[in-house]
């Protein structure tokens, strides 16, 4: 994957007033994406608009990444889009402690120092894909079928019958005491 990069860098200083939009392909290897069941087959697409006014950046990241892994049900390799969405509101002045630790807890908020030129948005896209990351393929988020067994759809439904399954009730019943 040589033409993709392996961060997010947003120049605070080259962005006008307003709206700006970027568009990154990103190497997964560089977000440390690994997973047990799946692998991430192609580079992490990121679209990031941004709102500058003056030192207020108001950020939306749209994040789409494809994973290759097993169908749960026939066992073969398959692929599926996923993707992923996260909001920020950077603002790049003085903040005291406190302020400071409130924006920390907030978790969409980051106060950064008057002198910041640049900053890495990586760890907002590595959050948004951990976030986002389907128990397996074909995920219920997308509802797909899976091309060789026919099978997804209806996961949802399937799987509240299954959790109301009557047999549990007498289970249910019984007390330990
Ligand atoms: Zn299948």
């Amino acid at each position: 994957m040589t033409d993709s990069a392996s961060s997010v860098d947003l120049v605070l200083d080259e962005l006008g007033e307003g709206d700006n939009e970027f568009v990154y392909a990103l190497d997964p290897k560089a977000l440390v994406l690994e997973h047990e069941f799946f692998s991430f087959s192609s580079p992490v697409n990121v679209e990031v608009g941004v709102r500058r006014s003056i030192n207020s950046f108001s950020l939306r990241g749209d994040v789409k990444w494809t994973l290759t892994g097993e169908c749960y049900r026939c066992l073969e390799k398959m692929q599926e889009l996923q993707q992923a969405t996260f909001e920020l509101l950077l603002q790049r002045r003085q903040a005291s402690e406190e302020e400071l630790a409130s924006a920390e807890e907030d978790g969409f908020i980051e106060i950064v120092d008057p002198g910041t030129r640049r900053i890495d948005l990586a760890d907002y896209v590595r959050e948004a894909i951990v976030l986002e990351m389907p128990l397996r393929i074909p995920s219920q988020a997308s509802a797909g079928e899976c091309p060789h067994c026919g099978q997804g759809e209806g996961l949802v439904e399937r799987d509240a019958q299954e959790q109301n399954d009557p047999r549990w009730d007498a289970l249910k019943k019984i007390e330990f005491s």
